[in-house]
């Protein structure tokens, strides 16, 4: 690669959202030089840009967290700056951390320079070549212009498969699948009347609603840590595919767009909206899938409803399939077959792709079908994965090589649940 070499060290992350900041930390605690790349100006991505409210750590039914580690630190940090709280849903994920996104934001620079991480923010990977089956140098996109870095281990917590899919993975690409989960323009309101306001009244109101187009009659408005202003989970974008540049285009106006009608119908027709006003939309609309890896594991809808156990867990979930590709509802589907807390265990072979050697994948990207996808994408799974990635990396250049039950006890050495 011609381009200026800008860094080189043991291991590169790409992409700093919940899973990405997870691995990171976690190789660079483990003593490797880590190198964070993110095409935003900030960390946190997803969890940062679209949502307040991890959840995950606790499976529906179930009181007994199955994440902890770095997930869960990052959690006591946002306790610790009374940035956050437990708040028990009424319809189906469990119990949810809800945060403060901003404060979010700074845990993480907090506890990357913590780790010794180094990081690039407004930088973007844009070409990935390699060296027979292996990695050997990344493209950027920075504000210098191109530049090279080079590790030994490479980590795609790109949400999109993008290193994966440069490298020559086998992913399973949006444009092929039958169902692809819907996009999301999330967005806040101050100046709501909370005493007044009820979810049952809200998912009433909304299934009856006449003069609006309503993509989503249910879906989340809940109170935030700022008094009078609410989070809202309601506006649906269906059928785009999120990796073709002008889909994502329109998706993001077709989001605004929703967001002004949902406005609309919550200010004139729900009690304590009365004098409700927008205060932001998410920075960019939030996707909830796009291409995933084809590793040397596939995670199945069987795996996550039979709750099953896997040797080389790396990681536990109880998150229900949360699919939201049916029409104007939600579709539900328990761990177990019911809501009683039980969980399943993720295996190492989901973060790892057939095809190219010294890669690990993270997050919402790893390897798992439509439905499984749509349990573990949680992002408490999201920082258990990126943890086991990162601690994996740090064992080498052949990730698929290493010993997973040496992997799994150093895991839980560090405070992972497994
Ligand atoms: C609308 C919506 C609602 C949801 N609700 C919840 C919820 O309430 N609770 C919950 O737990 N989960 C929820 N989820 C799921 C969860 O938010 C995601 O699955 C999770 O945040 C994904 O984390 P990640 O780290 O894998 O990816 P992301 O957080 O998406 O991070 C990927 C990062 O990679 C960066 N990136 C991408 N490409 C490049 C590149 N080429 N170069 C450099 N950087 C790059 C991006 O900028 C981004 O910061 C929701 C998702 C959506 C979309």
């Amino acid at each position: 690669m011609s381009d200026p070499l800008l860094w080189s060290g043991d291991v590169i992350v790409a992409g700093g959202g919940s899973a990405g900041c997870a691995a990171a930390v976690a190789a660079a605690r483990e003593g490797a030089s880590v190198l964070l790349v993110e095409s935003a100006g900030f960390f946190g991505g997803t969890g940062a840009a679209v949502l307040d409210t991890f959840y995950g750590f606790y499976p529906p039914g179930g009181n007994e967290r199955v994440v902890g580690g770095i997930g869960w630190e990052v959690c006591e940090a946002l306790f610790a700056r009374e940035a956050a709280f437990e708040r028990p849903n009424t319809y189906g994920a469990g119990t949810g951390v809800t945060y403060e996104p901003e404060i979010l934001k700074q845990v993480w620079d907090d506890l990357l320079a913590d780790a010794d991480v180094t990081t690039l923010l407004h930088a973007t990977v844009t070409d990935v070549l390699m060296d027979g089956d292996k990695v050997s140098h990344l493209g950027l996109h920075t504000a210098a212009g191109p530049r090279s870095v080079k590790a030994v281990v490479y980590i795609d917590a790109t949400g999109d498969a993008e290193l994966a899919w440069r490298a020559g993975a086998a992913v399973d690409a949006p444009r092929d699948q039958v169902r692809r989960q819907p996009m999301t323009a999330t967005f806040r309101l101050g100046g709501v009347d909370l005493a007044r306001t009820s979810a049952a009244d809200l998912h009433r109101r909304m299934a009856e609603a006449t003069g609006y187009v309503l993509p989503r009659r249910e879906g989340s408005t809940h109170r935030t840590m700022l008094p009078g202003v609410v989070h809202t989970n309601l506006t649906r974008v269906s059928g785009a595919d999120p990796t073709d540049p002008w889909q994502l285009s329109d998706a993001e106006r077709e989001g605004r767009r929703q967001v002004r009608e949902y406005v609309r119908f919550l200010t004139a027709e729900v009690p304590g909206y009365e004098q409700a006003y927008l205060i932001n939309t998410s920075i960019r609309i939030g996707v909830r899938e796009s291409r995933r890896l084809r590793g040397r594991y596939l995670l199945t809808r069987y795996d996550v409803l039979q709750a099953r156990e896997f040797a080389d867990a790396i990681a536990r979930c109880g998150a229900p399939v949360e699919d939201h590709d049916g029409g104007s509802k939600t579709v539900w589907e328990y761990v177990g077959g019911a809501a009683t807390g039980r969980s399943y265990g993720v295996p190492y072979g989901c973060l790892l792709p057939v095809e190219v050697g010294n890669l690990l994948v993270a997050g919402r990207c790893l390897s798992a079908t439509h439905s499984a996808h749509a349990s573990v994408r949680s992002m408490a799974q999201c920082f258990a994965t990126g943890q086991a990635a990162g601690t994996a990396a740090s064992f080498g250049e052949n990730p698929a090589d290493l010993d997973v039950q040496v992997l799994r006890k150093r895991l839980i050495d560090q405070g992972a649940l497994l």
